[in-house]
């Protein structure tokens, strides 16, 4: 393949980078991870998805990628600004569990979720299981960098060069914040430790030179990012919200932990929001999707990656179930084309000077900060190249898809039919009546094979005949 040197956009300078290793033939990525109080919704998704594609990209590049998405099973507040409950806690007091068992209960979902989009298995470290670390750079930050009060110890933002820069935020009051908690020197300040209330008890409290108490949400992620690929190292990503507090904050505390000016990560990359008719889709607003709900409706998750992969991942991507069908029936055209190169022995070696434009467009697009909209219509490209060998066309096709991460050659146009769970009638009832259809016209039976469809219609089976794309029917 050609080789087009990779490009990433950096929001730390607004700016496309060439992308350079840290460490020669590596590269290593940090991804923010859920906080396992609840379903991750299908926009936390799509954070994982696009993650997911940069990892892919860096290992199609040839580089040994060391990837971390951290499970964050302690320390977030309803509020990223440092105030409202504990989401953990209060989670597991309103679903009656403990707050370890609603933990790994959520993080057991999501990394089914992950393995279900096909997204290869990163590190999943947990914040509980590094508070010792947490403590540590808490002594270590403290004399410099913080100032105790009653409820814990607080990071002081106007001790660090250039505080905010990430966000672009105006600092000095702390724009765009509400200053929640008594007695904080600047608007802006955050938690390295909240001290349990006194006369209360904690599910997850630890003992630390401030009381006893838990860390605060940013704490974890310098801290393991450090510990599991060192500092500095090449990319940091998050969703775009992540840009305006908790990637400052991690800033911050990497600049005084390492008496650095230095943010710590080379690149910082963010996704753009999933949003639908009623704005950005978030969990605190009530009502969202998880993928199950996806699934449920009849659609094969990997129908919801290729939704994500037909969006740039910095612009907004708009959820409709039409367009979750739509995407269904791309995925479908391109397993349909591959299923004709199910019995080829992929030929990695050989080149066909028909798929050079393809694979071009391909390379170049990728490189192009992840443009999967354009790499996705390479893709098509050298799926519709004919008269060339099949060999060399799987394994062309084959590449291009270990990017995508779309399953093409073990998909079957079988798994992609449209399923919901509400379904009054199985799949192979469907079958057995298809086929006594088929019976009944190949009898000329016209009257009994209209009545099997008339059946069928009345149980929400619409029968396709002579369906361009092969679907001989759909549950409606
Ligand atoms: P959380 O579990 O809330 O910490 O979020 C997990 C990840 O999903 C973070 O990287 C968020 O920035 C990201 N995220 C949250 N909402 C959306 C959305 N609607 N679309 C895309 N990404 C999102
Ligand atoms: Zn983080």
């Amino acid at each position: 393949m050609t080789d087009a040197p990779l490009k990433l956009f950096n929001s730390l300078t607004r700016e496309l980078e060439a992308f350079q290793p840290i460490h020669e033939g590596e590269a290593r990525v940090y991804t923010c991870g859920p906080t396992v109080y609840n379903y991750q919704h299908i926009g936390n998704m799509r954070a994982y998805i696009f993650a997911d594609t940069l990892g892919r990209t860096l290992s199609h590049k040839g580089l040994k990628l060391s990837h971390v998405i951290n499970i964050t099973d302690v320390g977030h507040l309803t509020s990223d600004a440092d105030a409202g409950d504990d989401k953990m806690e209060k989670a597991a007091a309103a679903q009656g569990k403990s707050a370890w068992d609603i933990a790994r209960y959520y993080q057991e979902v999501f990394e089914a979720d992950l393995d279900r989009l096909n997204v290869r298995k990163p590190a999943h470290p947990r914040a509980t299981d590094y508070v010792t670390s947490m403590i540590e750079w808490g002594k270590q930050m403290e004399e410099k960098h913080c100032y105790e009060l009653e409820s814990g110890l607080y990071f002081d933002v106007s001790t660090v060069p250039d505080y905010g820069r990430l966000a672009r935020a105006v600092t000095e009051d702390g724009e765009g914040r509400i200053d929640e908690v008594e007695g904080k020197r600047n608007a802006a300040d955050f938690a390295i430790w909240r001290k349990t209330p006194p006369g209360e008890t904690r599910q997850m409290e630890w003992d630390s030179p401030w009381g006893k108490g838990a860390p605060g949400w940013h704490l974890e992620c310098s801290v393991m990012s450090a510990e599991l690929l060192g500092h500095p190292f090449d990319i940091h990503t998050g969703g775009i919200d992540h840009r305006e507090i908790h990637h400052p904050n991690e800033i911050a505390q990497n600049q005084a932990h390492n008496c650095s000016s230095d943010s710590a990560a080379r690149i910082w990359m963010h996704n753009n929001f999933l949003i639908d008719r009623r704005g950005k889709m978030s969990k605190s607003t009530g009502e969202f999707l998880v993928l199950q709900t996806l699934v449920d409706r009849g659609y094969h998750p990997l129908a919801y990656r290729m939704m994500c992969l037909q969006a740039h991942y910095r612009s907004e991507l708009e959820f409709s179930w039409e367009g979750l069908e739509a995407a269904l029936v791309r995925l479908k055209r391109m397993v349909i084309l591959a299923e004709r190169l199910q019995d080829a022995l992929p030929q990695p070696e050989a080149e066909h000077p028909k798929f050079a434009p393809a694979l071009e467009k391909f390379e170049t697009a990728i490189a192009d900060d992840l443009n999967t909209p354009i790499a996705l219509t390479a893709l098509e490209d050298a799926l519709s190249i004919k008269k060339v060998d099949a060999g060399i066309k799987r394994a062309v096709v084959e590449a291009m898809d270990e990017v995508l991460g779309l399953e093409l050659f073990s998909l079957t146009r079988a798994d992609l039919r449209l399923r919901p769970k509400t379904a009054e009638i199985s799949e192979g009832e469907i079958e057995e009546a298809l086929t006594r259809r088929k019976t009944a016209r190949a009898e000329k039976d016209f009257a009994k094979s209209d009545a099997i469809r008339d059946e069928l219609a009345a149980k929400g089976v619409e029968v396709m005949d002579g369906d361009p794309l092969g679907w001989e029917w759909k549950l409606g």
